[in-house]
């Protein structure tokens, strides 16, 4: 018999990350499932690097900083995540058992909280390069799923934000040799890992792109260009690891059993869709006799909202409001007394 979760949260942004802390203040059993590899939403795949001046308890922070901040925050309860799961369909087979499909598999919960953003992020990926779709799968990838499996080869990875460079320093602990490749002159990653790759021995090639791939049935060989003086070597590779950056996608979530519009998700002011057991938070969302406001702040505030919900809905008995927080026992993240930063 399938583990039946009393909540599963779709999508990692930071609506869904503070779902799942407030699941795990409700003692809910809480699945987390996420189409990237890492969580973040918007702020992981669109602005890292920007400054948030706009949410509580913080005058300016930097959007991964935030990020981390509400990884911290929702890791203490135990929750499960998946990542790099796209749900591609939701169906309920009754009120209180709803069925999430992924290319992994299926899982069973009794609540959701739809906290699915613009949409599942997805990797852009090359189509013009000559090679890049003949060879995906076969040695060109978008996405890491087993570091592993790169142990002893000789990887080039084609990026300069984040993702790119925290893969190269990741893959040199496995892989025989990692050249890093990025068109730009300096890289758009975070400075304290730009610094890293001049301690590593990732072999770093700015102002270069990607000309083509060859080889024989998988990749061989990968042909890259200087852009200013176009000049062109082939290098021996047996993988070559894509990170361009993501687009969102609605695709999947068109077609679920649900009342929406074409980008949002019809919520009433109890944050409750058209499913009975079924919420929906932050920017999906298109609030009834609300302002919609796309804003990280009101997608905490819905969270909350759907949480509690979802929590009264799994135990019929329990109340809405779920306390305060300073009442909880077992926080592992006991605030400093002020005044001792
Ligand atoms: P998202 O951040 O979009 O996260 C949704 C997550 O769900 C994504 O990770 C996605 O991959 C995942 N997902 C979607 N569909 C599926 C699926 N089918 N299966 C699995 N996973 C799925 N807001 C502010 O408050 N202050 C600011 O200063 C600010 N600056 C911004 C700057 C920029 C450039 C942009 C683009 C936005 C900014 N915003 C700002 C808006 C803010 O980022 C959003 O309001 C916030 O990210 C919404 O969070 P969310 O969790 O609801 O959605």
């Amino acid at each position: 018999m399938a583990k039946m979760y009393d909540v599963a949260i779709i999508g990692a942004g930071p609506t869904g990350l503070f779902a799942a802390f407030y699941a795990g203040m409700r003692d809910l059993q809480t699945i987390v499932i996420e189409a990237l590899e890492r969580p973040g939403g918007q702020l992981t795949a669109l602005y890292p690097e920007k400054y948030i001046y706009d949410v509580g308890g913080f005058p300016a922070i930097l959007a991964r900083d935030l990020v981390q901040e509400l990884w911290k925050q929702c890791s203490q309860f135990g929750a499960v995540f998946r990542f790099n799961e796209p749900v591609q369909m939701m169906r309920q087979l009754e009120p209180g058992h709803n069925v999430l499909t992924t290319p992994e598999g299926e899982y069973h919960a009794k609540s959701v909280v739809i906290a699915a953003g613009v949409g599942a992020f997805e990797p852009n990926k090359l189509t013009k390069t000559p090679g890049a779709v003949e060879f995906e799968g076969k040695g060109v990838h978008y996405v890491v799923r087993d570091k592993e499996a790169f142990t002893g080869r000789r990887v080039l990875v084609v990026g300069g934000g984040d993702t790119a460079v925290d893969w190269a320093l990741e893959l040199q602990n496995w892989a025989r040799s990692v050249t890093l490749i990025h068109r730009f002159d300096h890289f758009e990653a975070h400075e304290r890992s730009v610094l890293a790759l001049s301690d590593s021995r990732v072999h770093v090639l700015t102002q270069h792109e990607l000309a083509a791939i060859e080889g024989d049935g998988r990749v061989e060989e990968a042909t890259i260009f200087h852009n200013v003086t176009q000049a062109e070597h082939t290098l021996r590779v047996d993988d070559v690891l894509i990170c361009i950056g993501f687009r969102a996608n609605m695709g999947p979530i068109k077609e679920w059993e649900i009342e929406k519009t074409r980008r949002n998700i019809l919520v009433n002011p109890s944050m409750e869709t058209s499913l009975p057991g079924v919420y929906a938070a932050g920017d999906i969302t298109l609030p009834e006799g609300a302002p919609k406001m796309n804003l990280i702040a009101n997608g905490f505030g819905q969270a909350t909202i759907a949480v509690n919900m979802a929590a009264k809905f799994v135990h019929p008995k329990a109340r809405v409001f779920p306390g305060h927080s300073s009442q909880k026992k077992g926080m592992r993240y006991a605030p400093q007394p002020v005044g001792d930063a």
